[in-house]
This record gives structure tokens, sequence and C-alpha cells, in this order.
């Protein structure tokens, strides 16, 4: 765990959240900020800094990850209406939380991949 991480101390059990979904390795949450009906977030108990870091360092949990992330989505209820798996990763995409974790969002068509 790391102390200053908000994802390490959300599995710590130190901030509240809303689970919607676990498994021994991986938590899915609500986005405290939702930008869609569905935004919920999808995590590795363990800290790795984004996907690549934790696809590189451990495949088996990055494995883990998408397949909480998919059956998150069926529990959601968007399985079928379709939904978007996103990974920020670095300055460009604005990443703000580094500690690896999927944005699964769904709930109405979703536009554009990005703006501008
Ligand atoms: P990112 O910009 O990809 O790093 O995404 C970080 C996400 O974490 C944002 O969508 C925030 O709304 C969300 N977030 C920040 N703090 C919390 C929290 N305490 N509980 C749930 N989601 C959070
Ligand atoms: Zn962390």
């Amino acid at each position: 765990m790391v102390d200053s991480c908000l994802f390490c101390r959300i599995v710590a059990g130190e901030i509240p959240t809303t689970v919607v979904y676990e498994t021994e390795h991986t938590l899915a949450f609500r986005d405290i900020t939702p930008k869609a009906p569905v935004h919920v977030l999808v995590i590795p108990k363990d800290h790795h800094e984004n996907v690549a870091a934790l696809a590189a360092a451990d495949p088996a949990l990055a494995a883990e990850v998408l397949l909480s992330a998919a059956a998150v989505a069926k529990q959601e209820g968007v399985a079928e209406t379709g939904y978007r798996l996103l990974f920020n990763t670095g300055p460009h995409s604005g990443q703000e939380v580094f500690h690896a974790h999927a944005h699964v969002l769904g709930g109405r068509p979703l536009g554009a991949l990005v703006r501008g």
C-alpha cells in the first residue's frame, strides 16, 4: 500500500466508497463524479501507477481487472447496450489518480471518443 495514494486508501477502507463488485485482487466502486449513468472504477488492489505498469508487472492481475470490468458491465446492465472501458495514462490523458484504474462508462450513447 502507498500511504499517499487515494485508491490504496480506498482499498484499505480508510476512505468510504460505494463498492459494486470485488474479487480477491480487484475492487470496483462508483466514481465520485459520474460522467455517465454508469461510471464505475475498477482497480487492482495492489498499487501500480498506470495500466502499462500493471500489465508489465503482473499480466494475470491486468487480466483480472478486465474480467472484473466485464462483470461490472453485466451487473450494471450495460453489457448488451454497450459501454466504454477507459484507462487514462499519463499527462495528456488527464490522469489524476496514479493507481491503475479502468473507467467503465455506459447507460447512454457516449458520443465521440475524444472532444476537439
Ligand atoms: P483519472 O482522471 O483517470 O485519474 O480518474 C480518476 C477518477 O477518480 C475521476 O473520475 C474522479 O472523479 C474519481 N475519484 C476521485 N476521488 C474519488 C473517490 N474518493 N471515490 C471515487 N472516485 C473518485
Ligand atoms: Zn495506490
